[in-house]
């Protein structure tokens, strides 16, 4: 690459980490070509502090490439450190610690990272090289972290509801004016704040019919070197990326964007909650990875789902159910996160203590559910969120899965994942570690929930409608178990009490049968591939 035109003395080093692509971002506020210098560095660190699979190293490396190369198009100063075979940075601390002794600058700027241990390295770096730091508010996100903590504030729980009505409120989403106009007396469209009950639909036997495809983009010059250097140098890392097609540039990821309003969006709702085996995509918008990187702005999505119903009759109740995803909890789990670190990594609420089963990293289970979600997610990078909740993070729910080897498994295998989002829809939402400040109760069902929402079952060897014997469903064994093994706490929160009733409706010895049954499911015993 070109060595970059280093302006003497430097005012400024400007970082511009992997997700923060975003040419409106606070790091280019006040840039000044003259004056500053950009710098951006891939360190193999960022691929191998979990073991972060193809797709994902790809996306970020190639989207980070684009940038960088329209940066230069723009002649922005820029200095680019890039891994090769063999070379480049090791670790984003290391790296920057070494361009602020080579630059001496007045000062780092730098827009709050997407993750504490990023931001905590970063800090140390540049307070080691006694450099002033002016780390800036992500402006992207809807709701700041202080807004976040103001909502926070004086309550007992957590709900995304309240919060998710507030942002309506406040951004005037979805809102009809009120008498004469009056925003503050403004009510929600249609009269309801949620349409989630009608957000629940299952395909019935025939399956999903016509999907309309997603845009996929083949790899230019760029993003096959990135994909040559990640078959090289992290060929050990899990899945492939043979079939990479997401966006890296926002372009790319607008078209995305454009093709889920126009072909999508209006089935998104009632199918949100659906699956069907070999169907990864259906009506999901498989924005998420853009958005995270900043490809695209929440609020140009919002507008244009919004402008969907408003000007094309898109159904309320799909651009709703749409809007809560991203106005709603996307914002809500960034403030969970920064409320609650660095604290919320250790939390083990359940004390769950198994290992995480090896097959996650290959798909090789005979669960018909688990295979086709981990084969998917590997192949592609991508389940969509009732898998991630209801199939693989249910599984290790249900198991007893130490919360961090859940982490650190949704870490790397996602190309949507960077710790602010993953780390509270896993440990939270997923995995009940954090005792309940994201969910209000633990997300526990029998495999007779997959059988209602899919079709993976009745090719499946087990039977989700039994607890017992050796046809009987892992998933509805570990369940009963589950509600055995947790009843003391879970007796405690009133949204289990009639799961806990249930309980104890089963018989003595048929509890005896079904602890037998799942302590061989976890001595892994049943569910592996032969
Ligand atoms: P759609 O279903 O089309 O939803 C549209 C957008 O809404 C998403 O792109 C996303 O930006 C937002 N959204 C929806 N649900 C959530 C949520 N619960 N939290 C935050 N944003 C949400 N999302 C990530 O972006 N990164 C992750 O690493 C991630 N890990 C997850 C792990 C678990 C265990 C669970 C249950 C959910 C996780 N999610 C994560 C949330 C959600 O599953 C993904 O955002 C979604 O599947 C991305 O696909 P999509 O763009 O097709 O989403
Ligand atoms: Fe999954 Fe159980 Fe259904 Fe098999 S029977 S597909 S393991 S839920």
């Amino acid at each position: 690459m070109t060595p970059p035109k280093h302006p003497q003395p430097l005012r400024h080093l400007v970082l511009v980490l992997g997700d923060q692509l975003d040419r409106k971002s606070a790091a280019f506020d006040d840039f000044d070509p003259a004056l500053d210098l950009l710098w951006m560095c891939e360190a193999a660190e960022e691929s191998t502090h979990v073991w972060s699979s193809q797709q994902r190293i790809v996306i970020f490396l190639a989207a980070m490439r684009h940038f960088a190369a329209a940066l230069r198009e723009e002649g922005l100063p820029l200095q680019y450190e890039a891994l090769s075979a063999e070379g480049g940075a090791a670790s984003l601390q290391a790296a920057l610690a070494l361009a602020l002794q080579q630059h001496r600058p007045q000062a780092m700027v730098l827009v709050q990272p997407g993750d504490w241990r990023v931001q905590q390295a970063l800090r140390a770096a540049v307070a080691e090289a006694g450099v002033a730091l002016h780390e800036r508010e992500d402006r992207h996100f809807l709701c700041s972290s202080a807004q976040f903590g103001s909502h926070a504030r004086g309550r007992k729980q957590l709900r995304m509801e309240f919060f998710y009505r507030e942002m309506r409120r406040r951004h005037h989403v979805l809102m009809e004016a009120g008498e004469q106009g009056k925003k503050d007396s403004a009510t929600p469209s249609g009269g309801e704040w949620n349409y989630d009950a009608d957000n629940r639909g299952a395909f019935g036997a025939k399956g999903p019919g016509f999907v309309p495809a997603t845009p996929r983009f083949a790899p230019d010059a760029i993003t096959q070197e990135v994909i040559a250097l990640v078959q090289t140098r992290f060929a050990s890392h899990p899945g492939s990326v043979n079939r990479f097609g997401w966006p890296v540039t926002r372009a790319q990821a607008l078209r995305v964007l454009h093709s889920f309003i126009s072909e999508r969006l209006e089935h998104f709702g009632r199918w949100q909650d659906a699956m069907w085996p070999g169907e990864p995509w259906l009506y999901h918008a498989h924005i998420g990875s853009a958005l995270n990187l900043k490809l695209l702005d929440p609020r140009e999505v919002i507008q244009a789902a919004e402008t969907a119903y408003r000007e094309r009759g898109a159904p309320l109740a799909a651009v709703e159910g749409f809007i809560r995803q991203v106005l709603g909890w996307r914002e809500y789990v960034r403030g969970i996160y920064w409320l609650k670190m660095p604290g919320y990594l250790e939390l083990n609420a359940l004390n769950a203590q198994q290992p995480l089963p090896a097959w996650y990293w290959t798909g090789r289970t005979d669960m018909h559910c688990l295979q086709d979600a981990i084969n998917q997610t590997l192949e592609h990078g991508y389940a969509h969120h009732i898998q991630r909740l209801m199939v693989t993070g249910l599984y290790a729910l249900l198991l007893g899965v130490e919360p961090r080897q859940v982490h650190g498994w949704y870490l790397s295998v996602y190309v949507d994942a960077v710790e602010w989002v993953e780390l509270p829809n896993v440990l939270g939402m997923s995995q009940f570690a954090d005792g309940g400040v994201m969910a209000s109760k633990p997300y526990a069902a029998t495999g007779k929930y997959i059988e209602r929402m899919g079709g993976h079952c009745r090719t499946c060897r087990y039977r989700p409608a039994e607890r017992v014997g050796e046809r009987a469903c892992p998933f509805t064994t570990l369940y009963w178990d589950f509600l055995s093994r947790h009843q003391a706490v879970l007796a405690k929160n009133p949204r289990m009490a009639l799961q806990v009733k249930n309980l104890a409706r089963v018989a003595p010895a048929e509890l005896q049968a079904i602890g037998k049954r799942a302590s061989a499911i976890r001595r892994g015993e049943v569910g592996a591939q032969a």
